[in-house]
């Protein structure tokens, strides 16, 4: 579990009224349009999160002593501590929906970033099971259950009813930023093998040409399903084996997440950062 808390986030201890136990954990999302800057700039998630807290401070008409949600979770798999454990939340409707179920907010929004990364969808998980460790009832529910709301949007409401599924069973396990060494997929006997000198070329050809078109899609494609996993690349850019401008992007976010600046996070994958994807994610380079 990426855990982000709110001592790191510069906040004091919650004032928010005690609540030792629930039937369980509400699904949230932002209501309003989330930029898809999240997806490229985990800086951007934390000013997203305090920037929540901000305007729940300022609403007058809640009176809210707090951030309403007990945690929330960005599209790169870190859970942000707001109210944290013990207390109740204020974000469910009203005082006793409030009683009922705890809250974890995705930041996911009505438009822009709409579907939940993988990474994302891990750490509401983790949220579930760190609230349900202290005091949360078995119960897994949106928003709308009980309250007239839209929250939390299409994709994270299915998502719920399907039991809040943990993603990704295939990849080495997410929780704790754990890096299990060479976890490999379940692709058992013949491991994916892709071709630093064919990636590179493609990387910096695609995005020269028109989108989504690939020099090398067989090369590309492991390395967008582990970019993916990894919380740095969404929706239909993940699979379409286009080395384009945002699998650069993405790339360079990785690069960047190993320790590389400036021109060795340029988004052009290198031996020694495309080794550490395979060995994490199930394929060899050569
Ligand atoms: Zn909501
Ligand atoms: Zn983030």
């Amino acid at each position: 579990m990426k855990l982000v808390t709110r001592a790191q986030l510069g906040w004091p201890a919650s004032q928010a009224p005690a609540q030792a136990g629930t039937k369980g954990v509400k699904v949230h999302y932002e209501g309003s349009p989330v930029s898809t800057e999240l997806l490229k700039d985990h800086d951007a998630c934390v000013a997203e999160v305090k920037a929540i807290r901000a305007a729940h401070l300022a609403n007058k008409k809640e009176n809210y002593s707090d951030i309403a949600y007990n945690y929330l979770a960005c599209p790169h798999g870190y859970l942000f501590e707001g109210r944290g454990t013990g207390r109740r939340t204020g974000a469910n409707g009203d005082q006793a929906l409030n009683r009922g179920h705890y809250a974890i907010c995705a930041l996911v929004g009505s438009a822009g970033l709409t579907q939940p990364t993988d990474a994302m969808l891990s750490a509401v998980r983790d949220g579930i099971e760190l609230l349900r460790r202290n005091g949360a009832g078995d119960e897994i529910k949106g928003h709308r259950d009980g309250y007239a709301t839209s929250c939390p949007g299409e994709a994270l409401y299915a998502w719920v009813r399907k039991g809040a599924p943990r993603p990704n069973a295939t990849a080495p396990a997410p929780a704790g930023g754990g890096t299990k060494p060479s976890a490999g997929t379940p692709s058992a006997g013949t491991k994916t093998s892709v071709s630093l000198a064919r990636l590179a070329t493609a990387a910096r050809r695609d995005p020269g040409l028109k989108q989504g078109a690939s020099t090398y899609p067989a090369d590309v494609r492991p390395v967008e399903a582990a970019l993916r996993a990894e919380g740095l690349l969404a929706g239909s850019y993940a699979t379409d084996g286009s080395f384009g401008s945002v699998t650069v992007r993405a790339y360079a976010q990785w690069q960047r997440r190993l320790g590389y600046t400036g021109a060795a996070a340029d988004g052009i994958p290198g031996r020694a950062s495309l080794q550490k994807l395979g060995a994490k994610h199930g394929f060899t380079v050569t």
